[in-house]
Parts: C-alpha cells; structure tokens; sequence
C-alpha cells in the first residue's frame, strides 16, 4: 500500500500508485481547470520580503508532464524560469566527475562496467595517481568534484574510497584546493555512509537507474545491486548515518518517462516526509552509447522535447532541490535546459579513470561518450555569454548550511543573498588565477556589472571586500 512515510521501498515507491498516477494524468492532461489550478499552486508568490514556492505533489506534477496543449508546455517553462530565478538567480555551480576504479562485481545491462565487459580495460587510481588528476583538475580551476567508482568490495572497498577522498582534500597545488567532495557510488550500509559522513563528504548521489521493481531486476540480473530494496532504501540509510544532503537521479530511457518521473517525485516526498529534507539534488541522465553498451538495445529513449519537459516539471514541482546536468549532454541541449532550472553542470570532464592526466581524451575507460567535449574554460566563457554567472563555490557546505538549514534558508529566499556575493567571488578567483584573456575580460565586466546591479549594499559591501581580499592574494579563507 502506499505510504510516503513508511521505511520499506515498495510502500514509499509503490507501483500501484505510479500505475494511478500515470492514469490520473492521461484523464486530466486536457482538463483546464485543473491545469490552471496546478500552475497556480505552483507560482512563486511573495510572502513579506521571501519569494515562496510551494511546489507540487507527484499528481499534480504528473499532469503538467502529461499534457501536450503546447501552450501549457509553454507556460511550465516560464514558470520553471521564473522559480529558478527565485531561488538560484542566475547562477550556476561547476563541477567535475573524477572517476576512481571501473572494477565492478555488477551485471547493469546498460553500463560498460558491468562484470562481463572484457572490452574494457579494468583501472583504479593509485594514491598517487588521485593526487596526479586532482593536481590536473585544479589547474584546470575546479573546486568541487563528484567521485565515481564501480562496486567492488575486493578492488574498491569503502576503505579505499575514503582514503581517496583524504588524498583529494589534502592536495594544495599552487592556489588550487578541493572544497567539496560530492560521492557516487553503490548503496552500502549505515555503517559505510557513517564512514563516508566522517570524511566530510558533500553530496552522497545514487541514482535510483529505474524506479520499476520489475524492470531494475531485469536490468540488474547480478551483483549485490541486483537487490532492489537495498538500492532503493539507500539514501535512507544515509541519512540515517547523518549524511544531510542526498543526491536522486534516475537513468532516463530505461523505463518509461512518467513513471520515472512519479517515482523520482514519490521518492523526493518519501525523504522530506520521514527525514523532513528533501533531495538536495537531482540528476537527470539520459543512457548513452559506451563501451559493450547500445543505447538502442533500450526502447525507452526520450527526445529532447520531453527531456526540457521534465526538466521544467521537475523544477516547477521540486523549487529548492538543484538540478545536475552532465557532459552526457550536448552544448546545444545543456543550453536549453539551463533555462529551465538546472542549477549545476560539469565542465571539461572526463569519464575515464585516468582521464585528466592524459593529453588527448582517453576513450577506452570512458564511462559514457562524453557529448559536450569543451574544456572548463570555454564552458565558463559559454555561460558567461549566455549571461549566467559560474560558481565555484562550496561555502554551504563548510559552514554548515546544509540538510534542512540549506533547505530553510532557500525556502526562505535567503540562499541568494549568500550565495550571489560567494559565485561572484568565487568567479573572480577562477579568472585570476585560470581564466584565459579573453574568458578574464569578460569575466572582469560581468563581475563589474552584477556588482552595479545589486541593490543590496550590504551585499554589495562584503563582496567588495572579499575581492580586494583576493586582489591582494590573501587566500587563507575559503568560500
Ligand atoms: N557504481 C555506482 C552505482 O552502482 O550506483 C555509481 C557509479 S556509476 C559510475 C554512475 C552512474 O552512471 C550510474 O548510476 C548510471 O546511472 C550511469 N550510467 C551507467 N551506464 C551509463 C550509460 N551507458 N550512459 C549514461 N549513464 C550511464
């Protein structure tokens, strides 16, 4: 039966109830009044000084992503826009992915890790090599990294992981530093989360893969991720450990849209109803071609139409949860989607364990083709151009606003008031010390005019301050 606030996987992602949601959506996607009444639930609407947002339940959700009246389709991306705005302004977070091992005990039908791929050589990092990509990483510029690592309790176990995040964070080269560590790999115990939470880590991130109980097993047929409660129970574990922000996502093209999308959403309510803080991200991947891996072999594919829908309705009904968008994605359709609420992106990745310390792009590691192959600096100068301001900021984190006191604050409209200054600090150190001269110019006049624009003086102020800090190379702070 389903109950948001129960512990077992098939209570809180009940396939009853995403089979009557998706029926439910068919039955109203042309019901107008209904529609109306949606869209205004979900309006930003002013409440004293705070922008607020109420969201919206997977039903009602599940309507907007079913109607097809292209003026609706219309109007969810201007309302996803304007939420966006509301809460994130126009920044938005790099990062990259730093693969560690490709070594996995798992037989996913649709990843080159899995078990029997002979095609692919197996690889993890040395100490030493973690330490060689993070140098490569932060001459490049980044700040924050999310690990990646097949499961493998023999090549891989968590004592690995965590000795790779030490590695990670203890490397200062030249100005560089990594301050935020977010984690993807495979469900474990509370235990290992607790392990996890003790190595600082950000953002623990699994994606669900498919939220159908019968579809995951037959993708999963071996290996300990076969298990489809254990994987679907994880981020309660987590949480459970004390890990505060948890990262969804689920691999689109596997199963059908809507009911990824019901799930995603069920999952999302599941979390703020029994821990009382909702994902602090979603990830929206699509399957792509990979080594033993083709996507065709999965007949669910989404065109990028419906993929901008989803990511619209996820916005709309998700307002304070960021939104991850990968490398798997073309400039093109990353452009379009940035629009639509996605809040973090990643730059200049490489999807290969070892990838960032080779001059060319290895290809025969590589997770996933990468489609949006640019380096970080023409990615910053990109959504520059575009009028987005790039952070490199990790400061929620290290000052402890993370779980429900991030989410408060955001629900509260006051994340832009911390989060504007730090982006454009954070900024600002990128194009002194990485930036090319052109990406520097434009840089420099965007700082310049976002300072201008900023009404608040108080604001104003501290980033001011902060910059001649930086300007006269004091670094002994972070942000
Ligand atoms: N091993 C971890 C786990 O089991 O969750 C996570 C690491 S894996 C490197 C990260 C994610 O890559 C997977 O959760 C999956 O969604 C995604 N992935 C796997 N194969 C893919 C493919 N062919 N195209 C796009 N993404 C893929």
């Amino acid at each position: 039966m389903y109950d948001k606030s129960s512990l077992n996987a098939e209570d809180f992602i009940n396939h009853e109830e995403i089979l009557e949601t998706i029926e439910y959506a068919e039955k109203n996607k042309n019901n107008m009044e209904l529609i109306n009444q949606i869209l205004d639930k979900a309006a930003p609407k002013k409440v004293g000084d705070s922008v607020v947002c109420r969201g919206l339940n997977h039903r009602e959700a599940s309507v907007l992503l079913a109607c097809e009246i292209p003026e609706i389709t219309e109007r969810m991306n201007k309302l996803a826009e304007e939420i966006k705005l509301a809460y994130y302004g126009n920044r938005i977070v790099i990062f990259a992915p730093l693969y560690l091992s490709n070594y996995c005990v798992n037989g996913c039908l649709y990843c080159p890790y899995h078990l029997k791929n002979k095609e692919i050589p197996r690889k993890k990092l040395t100490q030493k090599e973690v330490e060689e990509e993070v140098i490569a990483l932060q001459d490049m510029g980044h700040k924050r990294l999310a690990i990646e690592a097949g499961e493998d309790p023999v090549n891989n176990p968590i004592e690995y992981i965590i000795d790779c995040i030490k590695t990670i964070y203890s490397v200062k080269h030249k100005n560089g530093a990594i301050r935020r560590v977010n984690v993807n790999i495979a469900a474990t115990s509370v235990e290992e989360y607790k392990m996890l939470k003790d190595a600082e880590i950000g953002t623990y991130i699994l994606f669900q893969e498919t939220y159908n109980k019968k579809v995951y097993e037959e993708l999963h047929p071996t290996g300990p991720k076969h298990n489809y409660d254990y994987h679907t129970e994880a981020m309660d574990r987590a949480m459970e450990a004390g890990i505060d922000d948890v990262g969804l996502g689920v691999l689109f093209g596997l199963e059908g849209y809507k009911y990824e999308f019901a799930g995603l959403l069920m999952h999302a309510e599941h979390l703020e109803a029994v821990h009382g803080v909702g994902p602090h991200t979603i990830s929206v991947p699509r399957v792509k071609k990979a080594s033993d891996i083709d996507p065709k072999q999965f007949d669910n594919g989404i065109s990028d139409e419906i993929f901008a829908k989803i990511i619209a309705a996820i916005r709309i009904a998700v307002p304070y949860t960021g939104m991850i968008i990968s490398t798997r994605e073309s400039e093109e359709v990353r452009q379009k989607v940035l629009k639509l609420g996605v809040s973090q992106i990643s730059g200049g990745s490489r999807t290969s364990v070892g990838g960032y310390t080779e001059e060319e792009r290895p290809t025969d590691t590589e997770q996933f083709d990468v489609s949006d192959q640019r380096t970080l600096d023409e990615v910053v100068k990109w959504l520059m151009e575009l009028g987005y301001i790039p952070s490199f900021c990790t400061a929620c984190y290290r000052e402890g606003r993370t779980g429900d006191r991030f989410m408060s604050l955001c629900k509260n409209g006051q994340i832009l008031n911390c989060c504007h200054p730090n982006a454009l600090m954070t900024l600002k150190e990128y194009l002194m010390d990485y930036a090319a001269e052109e990406t520097k110019a434009i840089g420099e006049a965007l700082i310049k005019a976002e300072l201008e624009r900023i009404p608040k003086e108080k604001v104003k102020e501290i980033a001011k301050d902060h910059l001649e800090k930086i300007e006269q190379g004091i670094r002994d702070f972070r942000f």
